[in-house]
């Protein structure tokens, strides 16, 4: 018997967002993707939340915006580049930065990992001041753990909350 090597799976939590068409299909669409293109399994999805656009430029619709957990054995930048593909194939077209999109998938967890590269910063640096990001993540995920501060994604959602009332 020969060793050929080992699969090792990482639990990844994927950002979904959409402000253009259908947004709902549009984020299903990329789930099937991530599926039939071989990326893994999406263990969970959370609820679809609607939020006011966050930066950006000025009257752009609405989005649609929720969290998915998906079991990988892709590396971080393979599945990076699968999540462009994905991208492209739902049609996102390059625009302005942004600006609205079909579909924006972004890696905001991938295992206990604190990754710094050109193309590449996860935990997902803007994530903790996101509450459209926060809310779906801790309703999938409460418990899970921030790498880079020990704080778990519930009291990270408590603290923006406080931060906001200014408490
Ligand atoms: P944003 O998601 O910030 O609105 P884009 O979707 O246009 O912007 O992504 C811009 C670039 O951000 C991507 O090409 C990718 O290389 C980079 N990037 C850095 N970190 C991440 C991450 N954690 N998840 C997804 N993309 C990332
Ligand atoms: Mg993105």
């Amino acid at each position: 018997m020969t060793r050929v090597g080992e699969i090792v799976l990482a639990m990844v939590y994927i950002g979904l967002g959409s402000n253009l068409g259908s947004r709902r299909s549009h984020i299903h669409s990329a789930l099937l993707l991530l599926e039939e293109m071989g990326a893994g399994r999406v263990e969970r999805v959370s609820m679809l939340v609607d939020t006011e656009p966050v930066g950006g430029p000025p009257g752009q619709p609405m989005y649609a915006n929720g969290v998915a957990l998906l079991e990988t054995d892709l590396q971080p930048e393979a599945l990076l580049a699968v999540l462009k593909e994905i991208e492209a194939r739902v049609g996102r077209i390059e625009r302005e930065h942004w600006g609205p999109r079909e579909i924006d998938l972004d890696i905001l967890l991938y295992g206990p990992s604190i990754i710094k590269s050109d193309v590449l910063e996860v935990p997902h640096p803007r994530m903790w001041k996101r509450e459209f990001v926060l809310g779906p993540l801790a309703e999938i995920a409460p418990d899970v753990v921030n790498p880079a501060t020990g704080r778990t994604i519930a009291r990270h959602l408590a603290d923006l909350k406080a931060e906001k009332t200014g408490k």
